[in-house]
């Protein structure tokens, strides 16, 4: 079972496992040595399933309260997880048009190559949609419209 204290030189918060009793113990917050008291009705805390019985006998018989909230803070900036969620929000929506007559040069049709390259430079897992397109331009050659061809890339970056 555990029970709750206060450090009496800088009255921050503690649970000790009663069982750790009379031992001496660093104060986590002011670093002075203090002694855990002995269990009293006054500051015996409800037994919370089987907690202290799970943990391995070497595990330290002190802790702040969980619910101390400078503690909470400083595990949460320790989670990785957190971290690269975040970064992930940071990433915005956008959108590359490749039109397939601005990837023709004289007498080479790169579109291929180029629509390769730039799904390649974008990565697998930040491509969201490829979407092909149809759109008339004026040739230059014939000065007729004609009807060509694209790809719409919606990816993250
Ligand atoms: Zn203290």
């Amino acid at each position: 079972m555990d029970l709750s204290f206060t450090c009496p030189n800088c009255k921050q918060e503690l649970v000790a496992e009663s069982k750790g009793a009379g031992s001496e113990i660093e104060c986590p917050s002011c670093s002075n040595m203090l002694t855990i008291p002995d269990a009293i009705p006054q500051n015996v805390l409800p037994h919370s399933s089987n907690e202290s019985d799970a943990h391995p006998k070497d595990e330290k018989h002190w802790s702040v309260p969980q619910h101390d909230g400078p503690v909470e803070s400083l595990i949460e900036e320790a989670l990785p997880s957190l971290e690269v969620s975040a970064k992930d929000t940071e990433k915005r929506i956008r959108v590359k048009t490749i039109r397939h007559s601005d990837c023709v040069e004289v007498g080479h049709d790169k579109f291929d190559e180029i629509a390769g390259e730039v799904l390649e430079k974008i990565g697998q897992e930040n491509t969201l949609h490829v979407h092909p397109f149809n759109y008339d331009r004026l040739d230059l050659g014939t000065r007729q419209m004609v009807s060509d061809y694209g790809i719409m890339i919606i990816f993250r970056a």
